[in-house]
């Protein structure tokens, strides 16, 4: 098995200072879209979260709407994974399998670069995309990046007790390695992956915190971090202990790397880590 970081979407918004709490009042933070491609032996290629698309590269007016103008999102179409895997040599349909932490606009844009793939996500999170419930969800959740009818393959959440976590799982036709679990707060049905990689676990935890310091002893945050998760989280408590939680994985386990979708030094840190 072989793991590339990727960044499939970078923002540029002009909140550095409010998020990070440095730079000038119009400074500009980087954030990318962090996903993982997996080339595994007898699975084909698996893709965790998608990012930005080709079409939101495209058509940023009808895809992304008013929410560029805040998240200044850099249109190059090389940035999204079907370009990225392409230029590491594979073909669109090599990408047999999509696992998702959720379907936000920036996680699910490159669902339909690879139609053919199977999507593999919490039950809770397609119902919470397909029925939105809230404003928030009505707002958040842009049902034209699915109109390619995807190979859906939704998870109920039960599965094995793990380092704190009650129900992880396997995924159907994935190699055992690769494993989900539920993470809800962010989103209704918003999941955790964790693959086993040689002697270490690699866990992508999505949009379940969105600063490195959020992982650091004493957690470290600032007033824009916290006000940012606030506006867009479903559930606030139950962020907060999944939060919690994987804090406690992160600092009880050696052999676990935490990282959360948006973090740019957490993703320079795992791609200078990469053989
Ligand atoms: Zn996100």
């Amino acid at each position: 098995m072989r793991i590339h970081h990727l960044s499939c979407g970078t923002f540029c918004p002009r909140l550095r200072r409010f998020l990070y709490g440095s730079g000038g009042v119009l400074a500009r933070a980087e954030m990318p879209c962090h996903c993982l491609l997996v080339e595994t032996d007898a699975h084909g290629l698996v893709l965790v979260d998608t990012g930005l698309g080709i079409q939101e590269m495209r058509n940023p007016v009808e895809r992304i709407g008013a929410a560029r103008y805040v998240m200044a999102p850099v249109l190059d179409e090389s940035l999204t994974a079907i370009r990225q895997v392409e230029a590491l040599g594979f073909r669109r349909e090599d990408v047999r399998h999509i696992v998702l932490t959720h379907l936000d606009f920036d996680h699910a844009g490159g669902l339909g670069d690879f139609p053919e793939a199977k999507v593999h996500l919490l039950a809770a999170e397609k119902n919470a995309a397909m029925a939105p419930a809230t404003r928030l969800e009505k707002n958040r959740y842009k049902e034209f990046q699915w109109d390619h009818d995807p190979l859906w393959r939704p998870y109920e959440p039960t599965g094995e007790p793990w380092r704190g976590f009650a129900a992880v799982r396997e995924l159907e036709d994935l190699p055992p390695e690769i494993l989900m679990f539920p993470l809800p707060g962010h989103t209704r049905g918003h999941a955790g992956v964790a693959i086993q990689d040689g002697d270490e676990w690699l866990v992508h935890a999505g949009d379940s915190y969105f600063y490195r310091g959020e992982m650091e002893q004493p957690l470290r945050t600032t007033r824009g971090i916290d006000i940012y998760q606030r506006m867009v989280a479903v559930d606030w408590n139950q962020r907060l202990e999944n939060l919690e939680r994987l804090r406690a994985l992160r600092h009880g386990h050696d052999d676990v790397q935490v990282f959360c979708a948006h973090d740019l030094d957490e993703l320079r840190a795992l791609q200078s880590l990469a053989p």
